[in-house]
């Protein structure tokens, strides 16, 4: 086996290679074996624990039961397509062709593998965000080319302009954006976002630009997509996922929008990947993508109101938390425990008093700026799990 093989090149890339070359199992791997342990509250994966909208369930059953189980068409089923196309049309007054514009994806996981195995490889720059979610550096590794970041610092985890400017230069194929942004819970302003397109635009690179947490953007604000910004349609692929809008991260249901071109691309990789996926959720997860608004608008709220109680919680125990304008995440920075070290930090309170968080450090590369001390904690879980988990936490000041 030798050391430069891709799968060793995708496990070094997301850090997972010690020096030694032993490879590691992941934090997270590592922190839900803790939680199970010492039967601690676990806020460290992102996954919903309560189910989504019954219509969407009870339409899957029905698809099995009557029948639809076996391959759909290579780009996705036509129901699901004109749903996806119509809500763009619905939520972002985006045009979208439902035959040529679209392909359905084993999650957003193969949506970005398949796009990024697509359009760059050596030679070429990928530039993301850090910190990252973690499939990205490690199919970057596959893929082949160079991983360019963007450092983002709390508390606002904004990315500074001059370095957009330095990051993205004629080497850069591709730029992977993430927004609401899982690590930090930030959304992307869009002045960095227009300045972004402008780079993309003066160094012909494509963005690919993930936005499984489009549903999830608090305070009233609204989902502004990558894709809406001026000159950035033509350039740009977008991912969402089923997963985070209608609690369903077992199916595995993503999806890409963009140009034809570069989604025939995306094609072309997923259909030796996976061929397809997911045949029954398909049309299900189209009548949840056609809900009416209130329903999704309840399901923010209910998010949102999740964060609220877990930041009360967090600034409790002492831990300096900052603003989640989105998605799952909430970042705390501190360290109540005296340890210096976030990794060190979650270990310990993964067993006393319970309460499993990722350290922000796993979400970057060894050598990067993201902070040594802060943690990542998940708030998509039922009230009950999170006031237990609040209540440890507020035992850190007793
Ligand atoms: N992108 C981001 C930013 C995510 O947080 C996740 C899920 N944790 C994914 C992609 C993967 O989505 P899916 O489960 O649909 O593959």
């Amino acid at each position: 086996m030798t050391a430069d093989a891709p799968w060793m090149r995708a496990a070094r890339s997301a850090g997972l290679v010690d020096l030694d070359g032993t490879v590691r199992p992941t934090i997270f791997a590592e922190m839900s074996a803790l939680a199970a342990e010492h039967g601690s509250v676990n806020l460290g994966q992102g996954f919903p624990d309560d189910d989504g909208p019954i219509e969407v369930l009870d339409a899957a059953v029905d698809a099995i039961r009557s029948g639809q189980n076996q391959y759909p068409p290579g780009r996705g089923t036509a129901r699901l397509r004109t749903a996806i196309a119509e809500h763009q049309q619905r939520w972002y007054d985006i045009d979208v062709d439902a035959h040529r514009e679209v392909l359905v994806t084993a999650g957003a996981t193969e949506a970005i593998a398949a796009s990024l195995l697509a359009l760059a490889g050596p030679g070429d720059d990928v530039v993301t965000l850090e910190p990252y979610y973690d499939s990205y550096a490690a199919i970057i590794g596959l893929s082949g080319a160079r991983h360019v970041t963007i450092a983002v610092h709390g508390p606002d985890f904004q990315p500074d302009p001059a370095a957009i400017d330095a990051a993205i230069t004629d080497r850069t194929r591709v730029v992977l954006l993430n927004s609401p942004h899982n690590p930090t819970g930030s959304v992307l302003a869009a002045e960095h976002i227009d300045r972004i397109v402008a780079a993309a635009q003066r160094h012909d690179a494509v963005i690919v630009s993930d936005e499984v947490y489009e549903h999830l953007v608090f305070d009233g604000q609204p989902h502004v997509p990558v894709a809406s910004h001026p000159g950035a349609a033509s350039r740009t692929l977008t991912i969402s996922s089923a997963a985070k809008t209608f609690n369903v991260t077992g199916w595995k249901i993503g999806w890409i929008t963009g140009p034809a071109d570069l989604v025939e691309a995306s094609l072309a990789v997923k259909q030796f990947l996976t061929y397809v996926n997911g045949s029954p959720f398909q049309d299900a997860v189209a009548i949840g993508l056609e809900l009416s608004r209130e329903r999704f608008e309840a399901h923010t709220a209910t998010l949102q109101r999740r964060r609220d109680l877990l930041a009360a919680g967090l600034t409790d125990a002492g831990f300096a938390v900052s603003h989640a304008a989105g998605s799952y995440f909430i970042v705390a920075e501190g360290d109540p425990l005296g340890l210096g070290d976030g990794a060190a930090t979650a270990r310990a309170l993964a067993v006393d008093p319970g309460v499993v968080g990722i350290p922000l450090r796993a979400f970057g590369r060894a050598d990067g700026a993201v902070s040594r001390t802060a943690l990542r904690f998940a708030f998509c879980k039922p009230d009950e799990v999170l006031l237990e988990g609040v209540r440890r936490l507020r035992s850190l000041q007793a």
